[in-house]
């Protein structure tokens, strides 16, 4: 199935696939990673290349550093609100901005990804 299929996901479809589902952007059924960081170059149902260009691994790292910045600056107002202090602060966005990324890495390469089948920027696995 290809972007341009009657039979296509969407936008939507697809990101909520990847992002969420950590799916295939094209089907919504074959998964995304092997093991924990090991993405696979297509797709095992439907054969759909799921391998990014060179540097194109960045997208997905932007909008981790986003989330990141933008979550732990809210955070940040809630304990400022919250009346912790200074080094409490500190140890508590520390922690976070360290972890975030790790635990959303998969989504957001993946959402990067989904964003990338829609423009047609996907490639096929060389051997
Ligand atoms: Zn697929």
């Amino acid at each position: 199935m290809g972007q341009a299929d009657e039979g296509s996901l969407g936008h939507l479809g697809a990101l909520w696939n990847a992002g969420v589902r950590l799916r295939c952007p094209a089907c919504g059924r074959g998964a995304l990673f092997e093991q924990w960081i090991s993405a696979r170059d297509t797709c095992a149902a439907c054969g759909q290349a799921l391998r990014m260009g060179n540097g194109d691994f960045t997208g997905g790292v932007y909008l981790n550093y986003g989330i990141t910045g933008l979550l732990g600056f809210l955070l940040f107002l809630q304990l400022e609100h919250a009346g912790y202090s200074e080094g409490q602060e500190i140890a508590v966005l520390i922690a976070f901005v360290t972890l975030l990324p790790l635990v959303t890495y998969r989504h957001t390469r993946a959402v990067f990804l989904a964003m990338l089948y829609r423009a047609g920027s996907l490639h096929h696995a060389t051997p």
